[in-house]
């Protein structure tokens, strides 16, 4: 441990994302000492996983360590540890590597996709949820197109050149349009052999609309720049069953593919279902105003994994609430700590943006609603801003620049055993055995 000798009040935060990095930030330097938990060393920077998954950006230019965030903060400790469970009675977390003990706790664990409970689709649909996930549907993407190559089967490369993505939020939205123009750009000048006519993209949207959040003059202008792109938007359309070949509907349809997204739901972390408190959709965590639990009030639950209703709606699971929660609870943890009345929440809603591709996007930033061109530059700028780290700023813009300049990425590797689907089998089957024997031979022989 590296705290002060004189022993502060103890606060723990799980969850180096949005809302913890936040609530650590407000009390550095403040009268406690803070032990910030995480799975992982790094912060993610979620709204631009898909431009990993679109090969893109590499990983560690989206992702931040977080001891680098806090150095030279003196009462800020990093542990790496997944949380298991919450013992709220005996003020302890249990984690992998040992139980720790908090005065107050900050729950900050966000959220997971939620597949609804349909095993097959879990098992044959990618989701987009950490960049664990964005790495392999960046290798599946390309180790898809190196198969097409090797397939002599024609309704079998129509399959791995069909995409499904599911969920017509900003998600499956920036992908859609993110792999249109990676497909119809940079991969169709790298397979000039490849009939670039049979690809299809389609996006499928349960609801009556695209981007349900946005007025429905940006929603059309959404939907309207996907068309342009060649992306086969279908609403009111839902998925009924996925196998390894093939996704089903509920109207009977029956799509072959080999690729299916799954960014239609989200749930809260499984860390919420541990602390055996009133949970709202998704398995949210329910809190009070003052973002604490009902029933313990020195833990504070914040960000995606809390349920908290604002004019009778619940806080969209959004990075501005998690950021300002992170924020308030730590500020509320001070007022406990200086015997003040507790402050309740408030969001400030500072808009809501989704890019479509390279030229266009769609959002609304207060009073004002951008689209096209200028909307993109504002998205460009907004991302840029956040990011953490003057390095991932430099590396992220320079990329862009490129890709947006030259179409040119040139870091399209595929990093996995993926490569096995490519007929490594053929391989050892056909030619292996015949190689090992002469080599055998030549050993034997002294060639
Ligand atoms: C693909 C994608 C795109 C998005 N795009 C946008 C966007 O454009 N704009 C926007 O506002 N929002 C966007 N969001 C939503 C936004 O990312 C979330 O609302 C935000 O990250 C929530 O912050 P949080 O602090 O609650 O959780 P997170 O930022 O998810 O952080 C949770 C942290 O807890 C850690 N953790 C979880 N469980 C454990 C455990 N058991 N033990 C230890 N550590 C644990 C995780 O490793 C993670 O670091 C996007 C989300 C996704 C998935």
């Amino acid at each position: 441990m590296e705290f002060s000798e004189k022993r502060q009040p103890l606060v723990v935060i799980v969850g180096a994302g949005f809302g913890g990095l936040r609530a650590a930030k407000r009390l550095a330097g403040g009268p406690v000492d803070v032990i910030l938990v995480d799975q992982h060393n790094y912060h993610t920077f979620m709204p631009l996983l898909y431009q990993v998954a679109r090969a893109a950006l590499e990983p560690e230019e989206i992702a931040y360590p977080v001891r680098r965030v806090f150095r030279g903060e003196r009462n800020i400790n990093f542990r790496l540890a997944r949380v298991e469970a919450v013992d709220l009675l005996r003020q302890r977390l249990l984690t992998s590597q040992g139980p720790i003990t908090y005065d107050y706790l900050i729950l900050a664990a966000g959220s997971a996709t939620n597949f609804f409970g349909q095993a097959d689709i879990q098992q044959h649909a990618y989701g987009l949820h950490d960049l664990k996930d964005a790495v392999a549907l960046r290798n599946h993407l390309l180790t898809v197109f190196e198969q097409v190559t090797q397939e002599t089967d024609p309704a079998r490369r129509a399959a791995l050149l069909t995409f499904v993505i599911v969920g017509g939020g900003p998600t499956g939205v920036e992908l859609a349009g993110a792999y249109s123009e990676l497909i119809q750009t940079v991969l169709a000048q790298e397979y000039p052999q490849l009939d670039f006519s049979q690809v299809r993209i389609l996006l499928l949207e349960g609801g009556p609309a695209l981007l349900a959040a946005l007025p429905p003059d940006l929603r059309e202008a959404a939907l309207a720049s996907l068309q342009a792109k060649g992306v086969e938007v279908r609403l009111r359309t839902a998925v009924a069953s996925a196998t390894a070949d093939e996704v089903r509907l509920k109207d009977g349809t029956v799509i072959p593919t080999a690729t299916l997204v799954w960014a239609a739901g989200v749930r809260a972390a499984d860390l919420a279902a541990t602390l055996g408190q009133a949970t709202a959709r998704g398995g949210r965590v329910r809190v009070r105003e003052t973002l604490q639990l009902p029933t313990t009030p020195n833990v504070f639950v914040i960000g995606d994994i809390a349920d908290l209703e604002e004019d009778g709606k619940a806080l969209p699971q959004v990075a501005q609430v998690a950021m300002q929660q992170g924020t308030h609870a730590a500020a509320n943890i001070l007022h406990h700590l200086h015997g003040e009345p507790l402050v309740p929440f408030r969001y400030h809603d500072l808009g809501t943006m989704a890019t479509i591709g390279r030229h266009a996007a769609v959002g609304q930033i207060g009073p004002w609603r951008l689209k096209g061109f200028i909307g993109w530059l504002m998205w460009l700028f907004i991302h840029i801003v956040q990011l953490i780290g003057v390095r991932n700023r430099l590396f992220v813009l320079i990329n862009w620049l490129q890709d947006y300049l030259f179409y040119a990425r040139s870091a399209r590797l595929i990093t996995t055993e993926d490569m096995q689907r490519l007929g490594e089998p053929n391989i050892r089957e056909d030619s292996g055995e015949p190689i090992r024997a002469a080599n055998e031979m030549a050993v034997q022989t002294g060639d």
